[in-house]
């Protein structure tokens, strides 16, 4: 079964930090200063976890 990644984007700090690790999956809205997920990322990307585990604001989530 596929799982989908989420961003509860009101608690993301925009630190960036899942942009880094991951870029095919995470972009930042320099608008907003907030991370997004990418309309067609692979949330099974190892990199995911990588970034969920990263994220300081643990706003990161798989569903
Ligand atoms: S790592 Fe977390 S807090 Fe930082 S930009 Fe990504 S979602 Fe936001």
């Amino acid at each position: 079964m596929s799982e989908k990644v989420k961003i509860d984007q009101d608690e993301c700090i925009g630190c960036e930090a899942c942009v880094e690790i991951c870029p095919s999956v995470f972009s930042f809205d320099d608008d907003e200063g907030k991370a997004y997920v990418n309309e067609a990322a692979d949330s099974n990307e190892d990199c995911v976890d990588e970034a969920i585990a990263s994220c300081p604001a643990e706003c990161i989530h798989k569903e």
